[in-house]
């Protein structure tokens, strides 16, 4: 039974980019792409993630990109893993909250962060949606994924 995902309002205001994929399954990491087989690169995203009830974080981290497909894959554990590290120290009482990945952050804002901060108030404009969420359906007995519109 597969709960039906709530679905995300547009956020970001610069053109969308990639199909994401929240990878659930710490035993499959895609090493090739579930849609067309073909191998997977590697690629530092700078992920933007809203926790609740609000804080807007940016976790700059590893994905698995298909540049065919325009294939996005975030493994969800070493995410949620990266969101811990960032909010032990200054803000524990939120680990464990539900998140949301909204899109990509600007890669220049993301170099620039050190100096502009930015806040749900005007980090829109610094944003990229996904142009498409996708799922995954993995069925251990048959050692094989499809992907799913995660929104339909
Ligand atoms: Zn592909």
């Amino acid at each position: 039974m597969r709960k039906k995902k709530p679905p995300l309002p547009e956020f970001g205001k610069l053109p969308p980019m990639y199909r994401f994929i929240l990878n659930p399954y710490t035993d499959v990491r895609f090493s090739t792409c579930p849609k067309c087989y073909g191998k997977m690169m590697v690629r530092k995203v700078p992920l933007f993630i809203h926790v609740q009830p609000k804080y807007p974080t940016t976790i700059n981290k590893h994905c698995r990109y298909c540049p065919k497909c325009d294939i996005l894959i975030a493994h969800q554990d070493e995410l949620e893993h990266a969101l811990a590290l960032t909010y032990e120290k200054r803000q524990p009482e939120i680990i464990g909250n539900e998140y949301f990945v909204l899109g990509t952050l600007e890669p220049s804002s993301w170099r620039k962060r050190e100096r502009v901060s930015l806040g749900m108030e005007n980090v829109q404009e610094h944003v990229h949606d996904f142009k498409e969420r996708l799922g995954i359906e993995y069925t251990p007995a048959h050692w094989g994924h499809l992907v799913r519109k995660a929104r339909s």
